[in-house]
């Protein structure tokens, strides 16, 4: 048996994360994953600000290495189509040119495929001799003793960890057995994705696309373009609409690529070039307990994702920084309690809570289409509003302005201020 400060149950954005903020602190820890890397995982690859930042934090070589890979595809912003298809090209900074040299050479996000940015952080974790990594192991059985966590697995895999930090994604038994955190369709979604090649009709600037079609609303279909003439094309739905409406999602991706009178001429000559494969969003809607008796959940595993964007590769890694500066802290005064660990939770919803909150707001408000069409008409002729909304992408003063309802009355009224 394996002993150990801290052990990382998954090896995933928000599980990599943490352990390389443990090893740039001097922390030795164990990571486990089920998968030998590199493996898949069911996305739509869009990477946002938060990962270049967090990267940074923990360390700025780090953020360089990744910032140089060519298997990434640089992004300048994001293109927004409401149901009465008017479309708002929205760049991730507000004065974005695509003619301004400088502008093109500090892209704010990328689109990258999950088999290679979990692969760099895999390699990353790999050069550091903090970290012990043991892939092809799953965890199936956690037992608090009084000095630390037992944590058993496949092939006989035993550690016994005084701090355990759980990163093992949407489908977390910890998550449910442990936490008490339950799946609740209203607090979650569901999305199906597939790669393609020879999209035609992509934005010059690799915008990645949201279309609010009525159908999915307040979900969207989504085009993330990607290196080499490929795209990420995918569908995601609120659970609970999805249970009502009795939707197939994978269905509705087919139907929409062959038969939406807009996009079908894209997809012309476009060839699916893998499966088309589902997965789970835990949506950060509310406020959770996500610590206790010597645990921390951080990612999915913690219902962590922007309710609006679906991002959760961001928020994960900051979850994930936050726990291993927790842990440095609960190592030094050698408290593991639940009181102790607290402290992660006010951190994580202090940094994250307002800007969760508020897009939680824009999710209920996305529900009418024909505010969407009339915001979006208005937004498209209105060059001081775009901008407006492309701050969103850094200010969350400005985030909470756009999820005022007052805000939508001021603008149908032709007064936003
Ligand atoms: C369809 C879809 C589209 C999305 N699009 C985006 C997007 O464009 N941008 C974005 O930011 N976010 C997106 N998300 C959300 C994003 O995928 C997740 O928020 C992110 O993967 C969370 O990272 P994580 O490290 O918490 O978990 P994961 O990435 O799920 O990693 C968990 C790890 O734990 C391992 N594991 C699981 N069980 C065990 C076990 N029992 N024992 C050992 N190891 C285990 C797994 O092998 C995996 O490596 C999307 C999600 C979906 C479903």
């Amino acid at each position: 048996m394996k002993q150990t400060k801290v052990c990382i149950v998954g090896a995933g954005p928000a599980g990599a994360t943490a352990a390389l903020q443990l090893a740039q602190l001097g922390i030795e820890c164990i990571v486990v994953d089920k998968a030998i890397f590199p493996r898949d995982k069911v996305c739509g690859d869009g990477l946002s600000g938060k990962v270049i930042t967090v990267l940074n934090r923990i360390d700025a070589a780090m953020a360089g290495r990744l910032r140089a890979r060519q298997d990434k595809l640089n992004s300048w912003g994001v293109l927004f189509v409401s149901p009465g298809r008017h479309a708002l090209q929205v760049g991730y900074r507000p004065d974005f040119d695509s003619t301004n040299s400088q502008h093109k050479e500090a892209p704010i996000g990328y689109v990258c495929k999950r088999m290679d940015f979990d692969n760099f952080l895999v390699d990353e974790m790999k050069a550091r001799p903090e970290i012990q990594l043991h892939e092809g192991v799953t965890i199936d059985k956690y037992e608090l003793q009084p000095d630390g966590y037992l944590i058993s697995g496949s092939n006989g895999f035993q550690v016994k960890a005084a701090l355990l930090i759980v990163a093992n994604g949407a489908h977390a038994s910890f998550t449910k057995e442990v936490a008490n955190i339950t799946m609740e369709p209203k607090h979650y979604s569901a999305g199906v994705r597939a790669y393609y090649e020879n999209v035609t009709g992509n934005n010059a600037d690799n915008f990645i696309e949201l279309h609010f079609l009525k159908e999915l609303l307040p979900g969207y279909f989504w085009i993330f373009p990607l290196p080499n003439g490929q795209a990420n094309v995918g569908v995601a739905v609120l659970s609970d609409d999805v249970r009502k409406k009795k939707m197939n999602l994978k269905r509705s991706l087919q139907e929409i690529i062959e038969s939406d009178p807009i996009l079908k001429d894209r997809f012309k000559d476009a060839k699916r070039i893998s499966p088309v494969e589902g997965y789970g969003l835990p949506l950060g809607t509310k406020r959770r307990v996500i610590s206790g008796e010597r645990y921390m959940l951080v990612g999915d595993a913690a219902y962590l994702i922007d309710p609006f964007t679906g991002e959760g590769i961001g928020n994960g890694m900051y979850a994930g920084r936050m726990a291993a500066l927790q842990a440095a802290e609960a190592i030094k005064a050698n408290n593991f309690s639940a009181t102790q660990l607290a402290a992660y939770d006010s951190e994580v919803y202090r940094v994250l809570g307002a800007e969760l909150k508020l897009s939680k707001r824009l999710l209920q408000m996305v529900r009418f289409p024909w505010l969407v069409n009339k915001v979006f008409g208005i937004c498209s002729r209105n060059k001081q509003l775009q901008e407006l909304v492309s701050s969103m992408f850094f200010e969350v003063d400005i985030r909470k302005k756009l999820a005022q309802p007052s805000f939508y009355v001021k603008l149908l009224l032709n007064r936003p201020s």
